[in-house]
């Protein structure tokens, strides 16, 4: 049950004064989407924080006002000038002076009953807007501010501005939310004395009035304490939510995985190749997981080709030794097969029997499978969502292994659990996300990552070019092709609605068809099927040798003799993209080469993606570094937004905070796993007030 404190936070907006139904349905579009989906609260109106301020300090007088300046302006009123009558393209004028000259305000359909009201005649006013000059003469056209003086203290001089939405009024909004917080209860602390003296923390409720009554621009900041705190409460409720379900899906379960490495001896003896150094610290973590009673959640993080399948397959192997079967879930049918070819045949010689089930297997096949995994004959099993549906039972499943590929979804895998059964959990992705995101993406799992790449891989050489140099580079290509190399050519996506003129892959295709004739390819996604097909069918025989290509082919497309790829326009992509594109060479034993094409002038952000680039190919490196530049530039198909699931957390602003609030989550619950003390009261608020109370519910006292 919610504490009766809170219920004033969670009243509709529609009980606060001038939101009707209209304007709260405006408000919805606004506040933080994914918490909500139920129309806004008032306590979601006051996590609606500000992404900039108007300031409006500069008091310079009429005549020192620069053009374009926001000014505040303290002036006698002279004169108003209406209209003629019935002439209503003529402006409504009003004029007014200070100590350093006259200013002409400016209202288009202005309404004399309302300005005679707001600026009369012999009075002195603030006004503030932006100032113009007109053919040398001072105006402001349609103020955003005007009061009488000595009735001003409502204006604001630093003034919050808020997302909006089509039809609803800054102003509008700003009201909404200022008489939100006045429905803010007096609340208990729930933060520790250390933690809020340690990062100066302001008490919640003097951080919320700080953002949205700002004094200075930097107090609405996301990077200033009274933020931070919020970021942090809403971290820490995460956190303590993420551990509450760990307490509970721990308690549940959990055996102790014993293996003596007999099995997975043999399987290591039959590699043709030996273990990199992260591979096997990665076991060594896997295996100290699964011999301890409680339930592993582990995940194992490394880029594409950094070997993680065997890893799989070696614990794997430690489950069978310890008598219990395995099941590996792939994201497509297709990698189900592949990873059952490369199991199958590494695991007999180890004596074990490896079975795959995808939706394919029908008839007397299935039968066979299913029979084996009931009986407990099949050791390891490869598959698709199939392995977990109804009608698949398990003899002992003790491991289950999901290869997540380029997908998140925390749901799917807690399906797997819910089967009854509760088997140890290793999770595979290729998304070399940092660690702090791994926090937010997957939650609390530990964490184990590939860093090396296997021995025999060469590295990728990265070069940059301004796109004037094109001739040039073109030229080499031609001597490339001669060798007998394989290029991809990116060109980016150009949508409709772009500006920028950026060169598509179609005029790209066309200008480099008259140099390499009939042995330049074309693919991109307006493509039908079979066409596709049958370009990366040519390109990978070899019948064509550059292929010129939008960024939507294939993630898992695999020409491992292509050597070259050449990114145009590789300014307007992110970080996370060009090293993924990169990731299409470099697969083989050859020496690989990577183009970044640039149109100059650089920006300063681009530069450094670049540079990025050039010096690493070090994915997790690249992840950090693509979190601190996130946000900034002009990228494609990047929209600024905060970070997804979370009302004010931001976690480019906000990753540090993140493990604090783990450790803070972790320390609190060991001393108070039912949350009964004084703070552990408090902290029950907290996840009501940011919508974590389904953990509330695991609780016995809850
Ligand atoms: P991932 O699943 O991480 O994308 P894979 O497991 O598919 O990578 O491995 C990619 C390739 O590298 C496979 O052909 C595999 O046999 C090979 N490989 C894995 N580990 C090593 C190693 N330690 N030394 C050499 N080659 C390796
Ligand atoms: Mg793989």
């Amino acid at each position: 049950m919610r504490p009766s404190l809170l219920d004033p936070l969670f009243a509709p907006i529609t009980s606060l004064d001038g939101v009707g139904e209209r304007t709260a349905r405006l408000i919805d579009n606004v506040v933080p989407a994914d918490v909500t989906g139920r129309g806004a609260r008032i306590g979601d109106l006051v996590f609606t924080l500000p992404h900039s301020v108007i300031d409006r300090r500069n008091r310079p007088g009429i005549a020192l006002s620069p053009e374009g300046a926001i000014v505040t302006l303290e002036v006698r009123v002279d004169r108003h000038q209406p209209p003629p009558r019935g002439n209503r393209s003529v402006p409504y004028r009003v004029f007014a002076h200070d100590d350093t000259g006259e200013i002409g305000l400016t209202f288009f359909r202005g309404h004399r009953e309302w300005l005679e009201k707001q600026l009369p005649v012999g009075e002195q006013v603030v006004i503030s807007g932006r100032m113009e000059w007109f053919n040398g003469r001072p105006t402001m056209v349609h103020p955003d501010h005007i009061a009488v003086l000595g009735k001003d203290e409502d204006l604001p001089l630093v003034e919050p501005v808020y997302p909006l939405t089509a039809g609803l009024s800054g102003r509008t909004l700003r009201k909404a939310i200022l008489q939100a917080l006045t429905r803010l209860p007096p609340l208990p602390e729930w933060q520790d004395a250390s933690v809020m003296k340690t990062h100066t923390f302001p008490a919640f409720a003097d951080a919320l009035g700080r953002i949205h009554n700002p004094a200075d621009p930097i107090d609405v900041s996301p990077e200033n304490a009274a933020w931070r705190r919020l970021a942090y409460d809403e971290l820490l409720a995460g956190q303590v939510s993420l551990a509450l379900v760990r307490a509970r899906t721990r308690r549940l379960s959990g055996r102790p995985l014993e293996g003596d490495g007999a099995l997975e001896q043999a399987i290591r003896d039959a590699l043709p190749y030996s273990l990199t150094t992260s591979q096997q610290m990665a076991l060594a973590e896997i295996h100290a997981d699964m011999e301890k009673p409680e339930r592993m959640l582990r995940l194992l993080q490394g880029d594409v080709g950094s070997g993680k399948t065997v890893v799989a397959l070696l614990a794997m192997a430690r489950a069978a030794e310890a008598g219990a079967q395995s099941a590996l879930m792939a994201p497509t049918e297709i990698l189900a097969r592949q990873h059952h070819a490369t199991i199958a045949p590494l695991a007999a010689k180890a004596g074990l029997k490896a079975a795959v089930l995808t939706g394919r297997e029908k008839g007397r096949e299935r039968a066979e499978v299913l029979e084996g995994l009931a009986d407990g004959s099949i050791h390891i099993v490869v598959g698709t969502h199939a392995l977990f549906q109804e009608g698949v039972e398990y003899h002992d499943l003790g491991l289950a292994i999901v290869d997540e590929q380029h997908r998140f979804g925390v749901h799917q895998r807690l399906a797997i659990t819910a089967k009854g059964t509760a088997p140890d959990m290793l999770v595979m992705t290729a998304t070399p996300i940092p660690r702090t995101l791994v926090l937010t993406a997957f939650g609390d799992m530990d964490v184990s990552r590939l860093t090396e790449k296997p021995a025999g891989r060469r590295p990728i050489n990265t070069v940059t070019l301004p796109l004037d140099r094109l001739e040039d580079l073109v030229g080499r290509m031609q001597a490339a092709v001669a060798e007998g190399q394989k290029i991809y050519w990116i060109c980016p996506l150009v949508e409709e609605s772009d500006e920028i003129k950026l060169t598509s892959a179609e005029d790209r295709y066309a200008s480099l068809k008259p140099v390499f004739g009939e042995r330049v390819g074309l693919v991109h996604g307006r493509m039908k099927g079979a066409e596709k097909d049958e370009a990366m069918r040519s390109f990978k025989a070899g019948e064509t040798r550059v292929l010129v290509a939008t960024t939507v082919i294939e993630v898992g497309v695999d020409v491992p003799d292509a050597t070259i790829i050449v990114i145009e326009h590789a300014e307007r992509f992110g970080l996370a993209q060009l090293h993924q594109l990169r990731g299409r060479v470099g697969r083989g034993d050859k020496p690989s080469t990577c183009v970044l094409l640039y149109k100059a002038p650089l920006g300063e952000t681009a530069h450094k993606r670049l540079s990025v680039m050039r010096e690493t190919e070090d994915g997790f490196l690249i992840s950090e570094e693509d979190l601190k530049l996130r946000g900034e530039g002009d990228l494609l198909g990047t929209k600024q937004s905060g970070t997804p699931g979370f009302q004010v957390a931001r976690i480019e602003f906000h990753a540090d905070l993140l493990e604090v609030a783990r450790d803070d989550a972790r320390l609190l619950l060991s001393r108070d796993p039912e949350l009964v003390s004084e703070r552990g009261e408090a902290v029950r608020l907290l996840l009501y007030l940011f919508g974590r109370d389904e953990a509330v519910r695991l609780l016995r006292a809850g």
